[in-house]
């Protein structure tokens, strides 16, 4: 399973993506939202953990842009934000969970 983690943080993204190795996933790991897009035009991923608070263009744009093209790779949404208002905006902007 080929996983993309859309992370800034690099702390955060240092220890998800080891785990996910230890894991035995191919996981890889881009800090924007911008490469996050680029990078799923150029490849075929089996999901996508996506960080919120991201620099430029933030996670729900790069969610609701992602469904915009059609793409509908299994996505899901990681952040520290656990408000109910955000996480409805993510289900309804196409994440999975
Ligand atoms: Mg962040």
């Amino acid at each position: 399973m080929r996983i993309l983690l859309v992370e800034d943080d690099a702390m955060i993204g240092e220890a998800i993506q080891g785990a996910l190795k230890n894991a035995s996933y191919a996981a890889d790991w881009v800090k924007n939202g911008q490469t996050a897009l680029t990078t799923l035009e150029c490849q075929h991923y089996d999901l996508v953990l996506l960080d919120l608070g991201l620099p430029g263009k933030d996670g729900l744009e790069v969610l609701t842009t992602i469904r915009a093209k059609g793409n509908s790779v299994p996505l899901l949404i990681i952040t520290a934000r656990d408000d109910l208002n955000d996480r409805l905006r993510g289900l309804d902007g196409g994440a999975d969970d």
